[in-house]
């Protein structure tokens, strides 16, 4: 079975299938309805008891982000309209509660799926999970739950409630699969933040897992193997003492300094989506944020986020971050990552659509609120911006138009600010690349998104599985484009980072120190590995693989070939 890797990591253990509801409710005609609505008020507050209890025993680093989905269901609990389906139920037409509670949910899912709110569809699971735990209170039958998995297990469900997630027994569960999900589902969500591999969207995953069965499980590349043979169990053993090892090996590089062999200097940033990433950004010896992904902060909520919000998330960061640089990426809405509250319309072509910086200057007073909480952030801190989709240079001149507005604002209102404004763009349309010697006179800095560079510049989706082969950071097109973003950049004086995957592909690496790349923005996990490569680079030799790089014409003849210098290493990964 193949989905997809949302939380990497390879496992190996038993199938623990969590089947569907496993509580039968029964319809009823009840007797006494008001004895019967009270049995109902027990259960609710014992119900909310219980979500009480699971934020209350929940690890500090994971209250914040978490701690939201449970007040929504303690929210549900509390919802007149929810309550008053079930007392109408037991009361007017006497039904048994168990019952009761059922179709009250029923409609209430029916509701959120058919809504066009992403963010509120995803909460039919919370309705899910509340209306269980409810009937399993009621009937006395104790719900499936992985707080009492006792073997080492692969998790399979069609879907994780949040509740069920963060009950996980992480000493046990050592991976999850999921039919349903997305990347940003509750239930991954909390995955990652506890380290547990994780595939979603695997189709077919209930009809074909057994419980019971063994499994290895890669949440890299999504692939689920069943019933594994010895081989590929010795295969999947070597991977993970080879991983230990690893591990161990690159603690060092953890805390030295990012410098070639000849002593070139460079950054190891990285990619975050939330303030509760920051302690593991210190704990990996991050130099710095290079790309804060702040849409994750429009998708948390109903409401889109206030300045003082904004204000407090990007100034505790800076903070933690005691100096070390922190790029805030203005809001990059649109293309897969869709924000509710914005209410932007379906298109045909969402990455080609309304999205980022296009959406951001025709909503001004969106895009100056982000800003403004960005420059008030720069007080006390080390922050710059940069914006995303760039495409024309009318796009950066407004966009800098409208800061210094914010900016004037600011000072008049005598509120603290960063002083200067430091913008860069992100350097992910062709339009971009290919101009970007005019760019480079424009902005402060460039940061190359080399996710959307390579889909658009070879016009295939970055969602769509078929087109893997061209959407390849090894298409020798894509690094001579690079190539030339750098010498841009370089001849008028800016830095130029790589923010995108490509930065932190061991064997490409090589190719953006010999490119004069300033600085790599990684995924939290890849900066030792990342700085251990450029730490073992010597500029020379580097230069040289780029010069024979530059010359090839296929991504799979490039690909082999790098192979070849790093015969030791792994290429991708
Ligand atoms: C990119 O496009 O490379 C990038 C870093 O941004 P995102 O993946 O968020 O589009
Ligand atoms: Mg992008």
């Amino acid at each position: 079975m193949v989905g997809i890797g949302v939380v990497p990591g390879m496992a190996k253990a038993k199938t623990y299938l969590l089947d569907e509801d496993t509580v039968l409710i029964e319809k009823r005609i009840v007797d006494d309805p008001e004895t019967e609505y009270q049995r109902f008020l027990a259960a609710k507050e014992v119900c909310g008891a219980q979500l009480e209890e699971i934020m209350g025993a929940m690890p500090e680093h994971m209250a914040a982000d978490n701690r939201e989905i449970f007040d929504y269901q303690l929210l549900l609990l509390e919802d007149t309209g929810f309550l008053g389906l079930i007392q109408t139920a037991v009361q007017k037409e006497q039904v048994n509660c168990e019952y009761a509670v059922h179709i009250a949910a029923q409609k209430y899912i029916a509701l959120f799926e058919n809504m066009d709110n992403d963010y509120l569809k995803q909460r039919t699971i919370d309705m899910v999970d509340i209306s269980r735990r409810l009937n399993a209170i009621l009937t006395g039958k104790e719900q499936k739950t992985l707080t009492g998995i006792l073997e080492d297990s692969i998790v399979a469900a069609a879907d994780l409630t949040p509740s069920q997630t963060a009950g996980i027994n992480r000493d046990r569960v050592k991976g999850i699969l999921l039919e349903k999900g997305g990347s940003s589902s509750h239930s991954v969500i909390i995955a990652r933040a506890m380290d547990i591999p994780c595939i979603v969207g695997i189709e077919g995953l209930l009809d074909q897992a057994i419980h019971g069965e063994m499994v290895i499980m890669n949440g890299s590349t999504g692939e689920v193997i069943t019933n594994p043979t010895q081989a590929q169990t010795a295969e999947y053993e070597a991977y993970t003492a080879k991983e230990k090892i690893e591990k161990q090996q690159l603690d060092r590089y953890k805390k030295c300094a990012t410098q070639t062999l000849d002593g070139t200097k460079m950054q190891v940033y990285a990619n975050i989506t939330s303030e509760n990433d920051v302690t593991a950004l210190l704990e990996n010896g991050g130099e710095g944020v290079g790309l804060f992904r702040t849409e994750f902060l429009y998708m948390a909520g109903e409401s889109l986020p206030t300045e003082e919000l904004q204000y407090k998330v990007y100034s505790n960061i800076a903070k933690r971050l005691e100096g070390r640089p922190l790029i805030i990426r203005t809001l990059d809405a649109g293309g897969d990552k869709n924000i509710g509250s914005l209410g932007i319309e379906k298109e045909e072509n969402p990455f080609l659509g309304y999205r980022a910086i296009r959406y951001c200057l025709d909503h001004p007073e969106l895009f100056k609120t982000q800003i403004s909480a960005i420059l008030r952030a720069g007080a006390g801190g080390n922050t710059s911006f940069m914006v995303p989709m760039i495409a024309t240079i009318d796009e950066v001149l407004r966009t800098r138009a409208l800061a210094e507005e914010v900016k004037a604002e600011l000072e008049k209102k005598g509120i603290p600010h960063a002083g200067a404004i430091h913008i860069g763009m992100m350097v992910e349309t062709p339009a971009a690349a290919f101009d970007a010697d005019r760019f480079a006179r424009e902005v402060d800095f460039f940061s190359i998104g080399t996710n959307d560079l390579t889909q658009y510049l070879f016009a295939a989706d970055r969602m769509n599985q078929r087109v893997t082969g061209l959407n390849s950071y090894f298409q020798p097109t894509l690094l001579r484009a690079i190539k030339h973003i750098c010498e841009c950049g370089k001849r008028n004086g800016i830095e130029v980072d790589i923010c995108g995957q490509a930065g932190e592909i061991p064997a490409l690496i090589p190719l953006w120190v010999a490119m004069g790349v300033d600085n790599l923005s990684v995924s939290i996990p890849a900066i030792p590995k990342v700085r251990k490569i450029i730490c073992e680079t010597r500029s020379s030799d580097a230069a040289e693989i780029m010069k024979k790089a530059l010359l090839f014409d296929s991504a799979q003849e490039l690909e082999e070939f790098l192979k070849q210098q790093f015969s030791h290493k792994e290429v991708r990964r």
